[in-house]
């Protein structure tokens, strides 16, 4: 006799264990959700203990109705509740419903994007969202060609684990780009060229972390990364890097590559996307646009005109973990052309044979960092269906007003100081309490006591010397009320 609770098969018995699983664990999910806070659970000195396992592989099973019953007690109820409106404190969103069922399809049939063996219907699902996503970001793609300066082979684009790894991709091949071109150099064969410590990338002293990071893993080193003041509105200065970039030119340094920041993490600030392409025309460098925020903008029908101009870049990162609220991981690298993937292609005769790709086997591994890859494009292609333009456009609308709305009422309260007015979603202010260091430590506290003592988890960073608390407004249930009971709630607690 076979197990029957070990895999689903075409057995009757299998089909019906696996029902019984799933339904176990959507009802022990759903009774978490008996309440809105976001966090209730215990302290991290209790939490610790209570995770605590004498042994996490004991020596005989104990079955899965046990461990479900042991997770519902100790794990479930201590997990954070990202769709409670009481939540607003990261770049982390609530997931839409339909993703929800998406993700219980790709793990059941457990796709591999790497070659169209392991993933032929996932890799045409991949293949036609990527090139709609090309469309919807201004990109041409081999079929929508305009011009003659769009690219031959078109845009394209592979599926990521986040921002992070797009953004890696970004620089590798801005970097590898430049090395051929420029100095006739190939770094995939021969490594970094000489002198490579003249390269540069320029990026917003307050861009994602994922640059620097970048730099080190490229073998650049953190000081490749000149970082651009900003302005008053947390925007790139544009003529802060035109200098930069004309002073590294002038000392024989080699601007090979720009990140803008389209959406910045703190402030959602969005970097002058016309200025920046000009100056890498005029440098010869590689546009890279960090969109994992602001990616999700375009969907609005009444802010969409605020990244204008993005399809200037030469690749840009969109993140569909953060505004389109779709499970993670779900980022995208999209590229204006796609002949730059090729130093990513790589033949391996297990794998992707030159002769079945000339046959019509697309197999994706050619155009990813990572080999085992997930079916992620499953949920963009459910969620984008579903809900339709004037779904979604009201979605991110929403959140946009409710910053904007939230940034009004604390601009009336003397009470609060606000750093800047959102273009996105985020707002960031702090409760002044008189001198820096006192508004510093109660600012700090409210953050803490409103997470132990009331569930609600707000954001916290610092402006200038200055802590401030942070609202990340990526649910588009939280309505105006809601908020005029936040900054209530705050102000008592001065
Ligand atoms: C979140 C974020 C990233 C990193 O994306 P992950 O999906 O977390 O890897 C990069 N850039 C910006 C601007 C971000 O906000």
């Amino acid at each position: 006799m076979l197990p029957t609770d070990l895999l689903l098969t075409c057995h009757p018995q299998t089909q019906t264990e696996c029902r019984r699983v799933v339904q176990k664990t959507l009802d022990a999910i759903l009774h978490v959700f008996s309440n809105s806070k976001a966090y209730e659970g215990l302290t991290p000195q209790d939490l610790k203990q209570a995770i605590r396992l004498e042994t996490l592989l004991p020596d005989g099973g104990m079955g899965f109705d046990r461990v479900l019953a042991q997770v519902a007690e100790r794990i479930l109820p201590n997990l954070l509740r990202p769709s409670s409106c009481d939540y607003m404190a990261h770049l982390h969103s609530s997931v839409l419903l339909e993703s929800i069922a998406a993700e219980l399809i790709l793990t059941v049939f457990n796709q591999s994007m790497d070659s169209w063996d392991q993933s032929p219907a996932a890799t045409e699902v991949e293949l036609e969202v990527i090139r709609h996503l090309c469309t919807l970001y201004g990109y041409a793609t081999d079929e929508n060609r305009k011009t003659e300066n769009d690219a031959v082979d078109g845009a394209g684009g592979t599926f990521t684990s986040g921002g992070t790894q797009s953004n890696l991709m970004g620089i590798l091949l801005a970097r590898d780009w430049y090395c051929r071109e420029k100095l006739g150099h190939d770094v995939r064969q021969l490594g970094l060229p000489d002198g490579y410590r003249r390269l540069r990338i320029y990026t917003s002293e307050i861009s994602h972390f994922s640059m620097e990071k970048s730099a080190h893993l490229l073998g650049l080193g953190y000081d490749a990364v000149v970082h651009v003041p900003v302005d008053a509105h947390q925007k790139m200065d544009v003529w802060a890097l035109q200098q930069l970039m004309q002073s590294d030119v002038d000392a024989g340094n080699l601007p090979f590559c720009v990140v803008g920041t389209v959406g910045t993490t703190d402030y959602g600030s969005i970097d002058p996307i016309h200025g920046i392409s000009a100056l890498c025309q005029k440098y010869g460098a590689w546009f890279h646009a960090d969109a994992a925020y602001g990616s999700g903008v375009i969907m609005s029908s009444k802010y969409a005109s605020r990244v204008d101009g993005l399809a200037l870049a030469d690749s840009i990162t969109v993140d569909f973990h953060k505004m389109f609220m779709l499970p993670i991981s779900c980022g995208v690298f999209l590229l204006k052309d796609s002949r730059h993937f090729e130093p990513l292609s790589f033949h391996a005769d297990y794998l992707n044979r030159e002769e079945d790709e000339e046959e019509g086997y697309t197999n994706l591994v050619g155009t990813s960092l990572q080999t085992t890859r997930r079916f992620d494009a499953l949920k963009v292609w459910i969620a984008f269906q579903t809900r339709g333009k004037n779904g979604w456009s009201n979605l991110i609308t929403t959140c946009i007003d409710n910053a904007q709305y939230l940034y009004e009422r604390l601009s009336q309260l003397s009470d609060f100081d606000v750093v800047t007015q959102p273009e996105i979603s985020s707002v960031v202010f702090r409760l002044n309490c008189g001198d820096n260091a006192t508004s510093n430590q109660r600012n700090k506290q409210i953050r803490r006591t409103l997470l132990h003592q009331y569930g609600i988890v707000v954001g916290q960073t610092v402006w200038q010397g200055c802590v401030c608390l942070k609202f990340t407004l990526l649910n588009p249930l939280i309505t105006r009320e809601k908020l005029d009971e936040l900054i209530a709630l705050i102000e008592s607690l001065k």
